[in-house]
């Protein structure tokens, strides 16, 4: 008699067609039970279903099933299921699967403006395109009001203004800023944990005795696949981690990969990463007849992949890395159109390109690339003073 660690938990997959607006199962004999523990991109594929197009879903339901149905908890053999009343043509509303899909993605951008230091950014990044969940978006406009006027057009954002504050007697004296970035931050997490716990809160552990009555195994009672997609999440929230969209364009899983949020990785894979460099945007980046025609922003990609490469390898360290390319690409937003200034900017990264040169030549060591990358960060932080003017 023993307990398992690890808690069963089943699903069924079925085969299904969409008619009339509703995913519908073609035969319930087609159903099959899997583990959800052997699913382990459950969540990423079902964010990443594009619901503008319905093959997608059909794929999804043919690999982990529907989203309601209520099966789970039932030890029940598959062919016994008629049985029990189910119909052998279920189905699901598509456009209220379309609005869960719609809500995860959602829910991952509330995510990643909990994690992000420019919450801001993360909600006008044309990637995050907010489009479709209405109700979770009107919220957020609604409790930030006071002092964000969030702008959206046909559900997405088109533009995040700061209020200004109506200015009263007394106000020089108050030390604090009102309203900032942190608002933003506490409302978006505050979303995000109610919809999660909302829908995790019928889930509760269980024991459970197998077909022959001889074992007793530890699952989670469960009644749709919708709860164990947001026990997912809260698992990947607990685990510190988040759901980042790979960011080579031409991944062609479009996948979402899980990844610690403390970490710098903006691929699923080695594969992309090398991709992901030359892509169409870095090509068009170093065109110079293409309007997106930046050298300071190509440059700044060719000595990140490098850097990126190596810190992949652990050669260097990881926060030494992060910091640099923070202020780097900071830096690279402020300089703009400015030409003297992305020479100058073009100059700095120069330096680190040269010093990397020696260390994978040997000439210095990784240790001393790194004392040289803080002390380039550190320049840069310096050079907001308005010593790099005085250089030119
Ligand atoms: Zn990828």
């Amino acid at each position: 008699m023993i307990i398992n660690k690890a808690p069963f938990l089943y699903w069924y997959r079925t085969k299904c067609f969409i008619e009339n607006k509703r995913i519908q199962e073609i035969d319930y004999h087609n159903r099959i039970a899997y583990i959800i523990k052997d699913a382990p991109s459950l969540l990423q594929d079902f964010i990443k279903i594009d619901i503008n197009n319905e093959e997608t879903i059909i794929d999804f339901v043919n690999n982990y099933g529907f989203l309601t149905h209520e099966f789970a908890g039932d030890k029940v053999k598959i062919g016994t299921l008629s049985s029990k009343g189910f119909k052998s043509t279920y189905s699901e509303s598509v456009d209220s699967f379309k609005e869960r899909v719609a809500e995860f993605k959602m829910l991952l951008i509330l995510h990643k403006v909990y994690t992000s230091d420019e919450p801001v950014s993360v909600l006008l990044n044309p990637n995050n395109a907010i489009s479709w969940h209405y109700r979770i978006l009107s919220e957020l406009r609604q409790r930030t009001r006071g002092y964000l006027d969030i702008k959206t057009e046909n559900s997405v954002i088109k533009s995040i203004a700061i209020k200004e504050q109506d200015y009263f007697e007394g106000m020089e004296y108050s030390t604090s800023i009102i309203h900032s970035e942190k608002d933003l931050k506490s409302v978006a997490s505050d979303i995000l944990t109610r919809i999660i716990n909302e829908g995790i809160k019928d889930i509760c552990p269980m024991l459970k005795l197998n077909n022959e009555f001889n074992e007793i195994n530890s699952t989670w009672k469960t009644r749709s696949l919708l709860e164990i997609l947001y026990l997912k999440y809260y698992e990947t929230i607990s685990n510190g981690e988040e759901l980042r969209r790979c960011a080579n364009e031409k991944c062609n899983k479009e996948k979402y990969f899980p990844v610690r949020i403390d970490k710098v990785k903006r691929y699923c894979c080695n594969e992309c990463a090398f991709q992901g460099m030359q892509n169409d945007a870095y090509r068009e980046i170093r065109n110079p007849n293409s309007n997106k025609y930046s050298p300071a922003k190509a440059k700044f990609q060719e000595v990140y992949g490098k850097l990126y490469y190596l810190d992949s390898y652990n050669r260097i360290d990881r926060e030494i890395f992060k910091k640099w390319s923070k202020k780097a690409r900071k830096k690279l937003k402020d300089i703009n159109n400015d030409t003297i200034k992305q020479s100058g900017f073009i100059e700095w990264l120069g330096v680190l390109e040269e010093a990397h040169k020696q260390a994978k030549e040997g000439k210095i060591t990784y240790k001393k690339l790194e004392e040289i990358i803080t002390i380039l960060t550190r320049e840069l932080e310096v050079e907001y003073n308005g010593k790099y003017q005085e250089k030119k």
